[in-house]
């Protein structure tokens, strides 16, 4: 069985043949001024590495793509194209757009298969840079800084580098040799990571603030906050984040075979914990969500995908209390019944109990999936303004509190701050790096 399941896990979608991808490459209409490249939060010159394929310059293909976008073949793979470029792609509005995820994934996957490394390293300046945090917005900045002459330390908690698309990501939408290539193609160029590393216990905020030249916070954001709710100790309620953490590290568990499993959430992470159930061998996968299918906030992809799989979904529901057995084993969860009321400050309708509508799902597991805690104390160690825990910036130069310290990725994202998505926190790394760039550079480089 456990075969069975590791095949569960392997990436899904098949690599375009070399046909198909000229194909898709010559219906690219190679538009001036194409609205591909504007809808792209990296602005990947989009029928520049197009057009590339199509000519055979695989390499030339590649590195456009991961110029503009240090996390280029991590993005071919999980961006929400239809709401970003392909979404932008004028063919829309005659035929199909341009498959350009697909596309990206076909140079960046040569350029993998090859070996070949990218980018040089800068010349070294003599400036050291300290970036806490090691995913998308952390690495994409490393590389950068080093390109630029920096010395980059990253410091990383987990045991391997990547953030969210090393252990939160499933692997059969973005498998981890692809992450792995990209950490390595930054640390081809010199970049230190000192992994099990956590900043504020194995090194404190003061100690790196005093050691280098400036400091990049890419910290991301934490496990998935409580319910509040009676029995959430019992076993069998999960963390998501921690549930698909260890199917990427390939603990596989046979637990939830023939089970029936709920996942409390409607977005990203309740999408992924409910079809990683749904692979380790669930019967019943129920996504449980206070408000209604327009209010989610997982992608219509996202949504499409989850259906395929069988995952169900019960609008207009909250968890009231998860039940256990005498052995403290979940076995049911009470639910109780919403309606959407005013709409309070955000814009967003309130969701409202209804009195009497309660009633027991029978489930042997409860995924929770109710978005991320923040760190908060880390934060604070840094001494950094913030709110509610998203450090505040000046949008434009990411700078914080601190002039020092510059912060990027989902740690900013929040109070109508920015986007949780992995393109997004590689250009706001990319920023970060551009703008220490010029508070260190020295008066001579000025030109
Ligand atoms: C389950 C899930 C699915 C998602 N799916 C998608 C998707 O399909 N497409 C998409 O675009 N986005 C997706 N996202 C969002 C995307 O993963 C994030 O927006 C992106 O990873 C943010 O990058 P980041 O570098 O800011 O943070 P992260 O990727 O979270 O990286 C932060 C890093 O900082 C490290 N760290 C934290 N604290 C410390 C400390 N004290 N000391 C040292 N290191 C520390 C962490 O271990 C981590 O490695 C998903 C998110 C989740 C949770
Ligand atoms: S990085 Fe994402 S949004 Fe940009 S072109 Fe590639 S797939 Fe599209």
């Amino acid at each position: 069985m456990s075969s069975q399941l590791e095949r569960n896990f392997v990436e899904m979608t098949a690599r375009m043949t070399k046909n198909e991808a000229m194909d898709e490459a010559n219906r690219c209409l190679y538009c001036y001024d194409a609205p591909c490249i504007t809808a792209c939060p990296t602005s990947i010159q989009v029928p520049n590495f197009i057009k590339k394929i199509a000519s055979n310059n695989m390499k030339g293909s590649a590195m456009t793509i991961m110029e503009a976008n240090p996390i280029g073949a991590s993005c071919a793979r999980v961006c929400p194209t239809e709401v970003l470029c392909e979404g932008a792609c004028v063919l829309n509005a005659s035929t199909k757009p341009i498959k350009i995820g697909q596309l990206q994934r076909y140079a960046t996957d040569w350029a993998i298969d090859s070996g070949v490394q990218l980018f040089k390293q800068g010349e070294a300046n003599g400036q050291k840079v300290a970036i806490v945090g090691s995913g998308p917005a952390g690495l994409s900045a490393a590389r950068e800084l080093s390109r630029l002459g920096y010395s980059v330390t990253i410091f990383e908690a987990e045991a391997k580098a990547g953030g969210l698309n090393a252990y939160g990501i499933v692997s059969f939408r973005l498998p981890n040799d692809v992450v792995e290539w990209e950490v390595d193609q930054v640390v081809k160029l010199g970049v230190e990571i000192k992994t099990n590393t956590r900043v504020g216990v194995d090194i404190s905020a003061d100690e790196i603030l005093a050691q280098y030249d400036s400091v990049i916070l890419a910290v991301g954001m934490g496990a998935v906050p409580n319910l509040g709710i009676i029995g959430e100790e019992l076993d069998g309620v999960h963390d998501a984040i921690k549930f698909v953490k260890d199917t990427k590290m390939g603990v596989l568990t046979e637990e939830l075979i023939g089970k029936r499993v709920a996942v409390i959430g409607a977005g990203n992470t309740a999408i992924d914990g409910a079809t990683c159930a749904v692979r380790l061998g669930a019967s019943e996968v129920d996504i449980l969500y206070r408000r209604t299918e327009k209010e989610m906030t997982a992608y219509q992809y996202e949504y499409e995908f989850a259906k395929q799989d069988g995952v169900g979904f019960k609008w207009l529901t909250a968890p009231k209390q998860i039940i256990g057995n005498e052995f403290g084993k979940v076995i049911g969860l009470e639910c109780v019944k919403m309606r959407l009321g005013e709409a309070g400050a955000d814009g967003r309708q309130r969701p409202e109990v209804i009195e009497g509508s309660e009633f027991v799902l029978e489930v042997d597991a409860v995924i929770k999936a109710i978005g991320q805690t923040r760190f908060v104390s880390l934060v604070e160690a840094f001494g950094l303004q913030h709110t509610d825990g998203v450090v505040d910036i000046d949008e434009t130069t990411m700078q914080t509190s601190n002039d020092k310290v510059f912060a990027c990725g989902d740690v900013v994202f929040g109070n109508g701050q920015g986007e949780a998505m992995v393109v997004t926190a590689a250009q706001q790394g990319k920023d970060a790096a551009y703008m220490i760039h010029e508070r260190l550079r020295k008066p001579s480089e000025i030109a």
